[in-house]
């Protein structure tokens, strides 16, 4: 079970990782898109981290909220929107909750994956963010359903997630920015699906 304090933990840490790849994230937007993915990121969660301080004694579904509207009203460019309904209606998916176990949270990546499909009007294989989030769900799934621990279950998510991001190098985006630049963005990895999976990253670390 995952309490308040830890979801804090989490997204904290995830504020770190992303300032630490913040040059990374960069300059993978560099070619297929406008330099600017890690520097968006790294504002977006510097408001977060503001944010989480007046909802430490709040629920779960509260705190990620709270964390989509940051994202939302700070991020420029299209992650902001993406990432932030993103959190918003996983917070909404989890409403009220004070823990969470491994079915919550699956339900609240769903939610999150839906929300981005939604917003960015965008599929699987269209070289986005979507195409780590799509198979570290699956694959997080499966790893429940062959009755595999917690630490196993993010293990197997993240191992999908950065060879889903890695397999955007092979994809012709056909949304966002990186649509515009058509076959040239070929053999690049996309930025979003490499935030993604730093993200990932940070939730199996804290466990
Ligand atoms: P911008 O493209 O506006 O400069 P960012 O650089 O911060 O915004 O974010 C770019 C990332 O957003 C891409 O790498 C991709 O993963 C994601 N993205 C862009 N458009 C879409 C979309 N329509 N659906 C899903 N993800 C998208
Ligand atoms: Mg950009």
């Amino acid at each position: 079970m995952v309490d308040g304090k830890k979801v804090i933990e989490v997204l904290r840490a995830i504020g770190v990782k992303i300032e630490e790849q913040k040059e990374y994230l960069t300059e993978l937007d560099q070619p297929i898109g406008d330099s600017d993915h890690g520097i968006n990121l790294a504002r977006g969660f510097h408001a977060v981290g503001e944010k989480l301080p007046t909802v430490e004694d709040k629920d779960i579904g509260t705190i990620l909220k709270t964390v989509g509207m940051a994202l939302v009203s700070t991020v420029g460019g299209a992650s902001g929107p993406l990432y932030g309904s993103a959190y918003m209606k996983m917070g909404m998916a989890l409403a009220g909750k004070t823990e969470l176990d491994m079915n919550d949270f699956l339900k609240g990546m769903d939610t999150a994956v839906e929300a981005v499909m939604q917003r960015g009007k965008a599929v699987a294989e269209e070289a986005t963010m979507l195409d780590a989030m799509i198979p570290a769900v699956a694959a997080m799934k499966e790893a429940v359903a062959a009755g595999a621990e917690a630490k196993a279950v993010l293990d197997a998510g993240c191992k999908a997630s950065w060879a889903g991001a890695e397999h955007t190098k092979d994809l012709v985006a056909t949304k966002g920015r990186a649509s515009y630049v058509g076959e040239r963005g070929l053999g690049h990895q996309d930025p979003g699906a490499t935030s993604f999976s730093y993200m990932l990253e940070c939730v199996k670390d804290s466990l």
